[in-house]
C-alpha cells in the first residue's frame, strides 16, 4: 500500500489538499461530499495507516434495501479525513469538497473483495458491506441492518 498515486495525481504547490504521510492505526471514517466535474461522494475507512478509499455516484445509502456503486480509488493519506476546501480549477478533483458525514467503525470483515464494517457517524450507523464485483474496481456499498 502506498500513496505514490494520490500523490502522482496532484500538484501540491497549487492544491489544498494535504500531502501527507502513512501512519496510525485508528479506525477513522469519513464521507466527503465532492462537487467535482461529478457531484459524488467519497467514502474514506482507515486501515493500514492510509484512507482505502471509493467514490459514490449517488448518495450513500441511509436505510437497508439502497446499493449504491462504489468506485474504488487510490489510497489517500490520513490527514485527508479533515480536509475541507476547494481544489483549484485545472487541479486534479477540482471543485468543492466538504465532510458529509465522520465518525469511526469497527472491522467485522476485512477481505480483499468483501468488507463489512460497523459504522458510528452521524449519518451512516450499522452494519455496511462492500462487495467487489468480478475483476474490476467496481463495489457495491449497502447498508445491511
Ligand atoms: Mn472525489
Amino acid at each position: 500500500m502506498s500513496l505514490e498515486e494520490y500523490e502522482e495525481k496532484r500538484n501540491f504547490e497549487k492544491t489544498p489538499e494535504p500531502q501527507g504521510t502513512r501512519g496510525g492505526k485508528g479506525r477513522m471514517y469519513v464521507i466527503q461530499k465532492h462537487n467535482a466535474s461529478h457531484l459524488h461522494y467519497d467514502l474514506r475507512l482507515e486501515k493500514d495507516g492510509v484512507l482505502k478509499s471509493w467514490a459514490l455516484p449517488k448518495e450513500p445509502p441511509l436505510t437497508p434495501g439502497v446499493r449504491r456503486l462504489a468506485v474504488q480509488t487510490e489510497d489517500h493519506p490520513v490527514a485527508y479525513a479533515a480536509f475541507q476546501g476547494v481544489i483549484p480549477k485545472g487541479e486534479y478533483g477540482a471543485g468543492t469538497v466538504e465532510i458529509w458525514d465522520s465518525g469511526t467503525y469497527s472491522k467485522e470483515k476485512w477481505e480483499e473483495r468483501e468488507i463489512i464494517v460497523d459504522l458510528d457517524g452521524e449519518k451512516l450507523r450499522g452494519l455496511y458491506c462492500l462487495i467487489a464485483f468480478k475483476s474490476n474496481k467496481n463495489w457495491l456499498f449497502f447498508k445491511k441492518k
